[in-house]
């Protein structure tokens, strides 16, 4: 049996990516997704078609006692993840001073307390398979330099980061490790509003980063050449930071 990989937020985007990358590699994806049920299924055919495998989940990462509920339910009959992505996210940007609390919060809570809503009821079952692992939390260079209208997007992202370095202590002794990777600006839905000769324009590289450019480094992490990598920040971003 290959191994199982968990990514959230894989119905498009980076996750979705990441997904395919990460089945090329030989691994057993479970496609995670709140409301793009077709486009997952859509990611899911096509890892098949490429003669990966991949199963659907859908919950919402925020919703604390459906995401334990379906991932509890999920290990009981298919086994523990021995590789956990912890990818879905949201922006809701504006200027703080002008910030509605419900933009705050839901951030917060998709970004922040979904990163501990997932791991939580996983961490434990994974130890037990005493076989290593992986895991993988997608920050966001908003967490290392701060973006303007971004205070709660940043901020969820910075605690990411410090929470994978603090699980990494945690899990070190069991060879598992964890890293989170901050992306620039990549094209997909999360960016289509803003404009791309004006992201590119900021980045040294001169242009705007692919999915596949993020998932490429996720992979990296989920090699056996990656062992020795824990606790750290990767950024994918053109040289932004
Ligand atoms: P995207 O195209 O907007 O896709 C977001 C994904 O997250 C979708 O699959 C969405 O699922 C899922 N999602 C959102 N809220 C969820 C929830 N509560 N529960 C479960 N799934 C949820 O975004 P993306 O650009 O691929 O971003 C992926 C990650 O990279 C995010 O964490 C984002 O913050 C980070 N990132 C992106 C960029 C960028 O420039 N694009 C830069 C830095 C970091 P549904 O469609 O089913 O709702």
């Amino acid at each position: 049996m290959s191994r199982r990989v968990l990514v959230t937020g894989a119905s498009r985007g980076i996750g979705a990516a990441i997904a395919r990358e990460l089945a090329a590699a030989g691994f057993q994806i479970t496609l995670n997704y709140r409301s793009g049920e077709a486009e997952a299924q859509a990611v899911a055919a096509s890892i098949e078609s490429a003669g990966g495998a991949a199963q659907l989940l859908g919950f919402d990462v925020s919703d604390r006692a459906a995401t334990e509920a379906a991932l509890l339910d999920d290990i009981e009959k298919n086994g523990a993840f021995w590789g956990i992505v912890s990818n879905a996210g949201v922006v809701a940007d504006a200027p703080l001073a002008g910030m509605p609390p419900e933009d705050w919060d839901r951030v917060i809570r998709t970004n922040l307390d979904g990163f501990y809503n997932v791991l939580s009821p996983l961490l434990m079952p994974l130890v037990r398979l005493r076989d290593g692992g992986r895991i993988v939390a997608i920050s966001s260079v908003s967490a290392l330099a701060g973006t303007r209208g971004q205070a709660n997007y940043a901020a969820s992202k910075a605690g990411i980061i410090a929470a994978t370095r603090s699980v990494s202590k945690e899990l070190a002794k069991r060879k598992i490790t964890a890293n989170a990777v901050a992306p620039g600006f990549i094209a997909t839905d999360m960016v289509a509003d803003l404009d791309e000769a004006e992201m590119a324009s900021g980045v040294p590289l001169g242009r705007v980063g692919k999915p596949e450019e993020v998932a490429a480094t996720v992979a990296f992490l989920f090699t056996d050449g990656a062992a020795y990598i824990t606790g750290q920040t990767i950024a994918v971003d053109g040289g932004l930071t």
